[in-house]
């Protein structure tokens, strides 16, 4: 089900995310949820309070524009480690449409999640994957890239 997107300059995207507790069907349900919208949206990254729902949940598919589906879901995500060498792309956001941003992020980064089975997963992620989840994680910290300093 395609769920409208919170815009900015709406209170919902300047929450800080508390956990989930339980990866349950209410979960999945509302990741499900935010494919279809995501998809609808020719989005690649989607976070929970992007569809009104305060909790550190976002997915992913950097991969299905170009013709090869790659939907992962993201709970609790906790970046472990980011990589000195840094990358700077222009990024845009679904919930502030035609304003991309120039944002300086890590070129590599480490992270540990749960997925949507509610298991424990770890894995490595560069260049867009890589900048993809820092600004997902941003969302669920309340930021957005209108916060980061415009590269020179
Ligand atoms: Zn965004």
């Amino acid at each position: 089900m395609i769920r409208p997107i919170v815009m900015h300059p709406d209170a919902r995207l300047r929450q800080l995310c508390p956990p989930v507790f339980t990866v349950d069907d209410a979960l999945r349900e509302l990741a499900a949820d935010m494919f279809d919208t995501l998809y609808d949206a020719q989005g690649r990254g989607l976070a929970a309070p992007q569809v009104g729902e305060s909790v550190r949940l976002f997915i992913m598919d950097a991969t299905w524009k170009a013709g090869e589906a790659n939907p992962m879901v993201f709970v609790n995500p906790e970046i472990l480690s980011r990589s000195a060498e840094v990358q700077t792309n222009e990024e845009g956001c679904l919930s502030i449409p035609d304003m991309p941003v120039l944002v300086v992020r890590p070129l590599r980064i480490e992270v540990m999640w749960l997925d949507e089975t509610g298991a424990q997963q770890r894995g490595a992620f560069e260049g867009f994957e890589a900048a993809c989840i820092c600004h997902e994680i941003d969302h669920l910290d309340g930021k957005l890239i209108l916060d980061h300093e415009v590269a020179a």
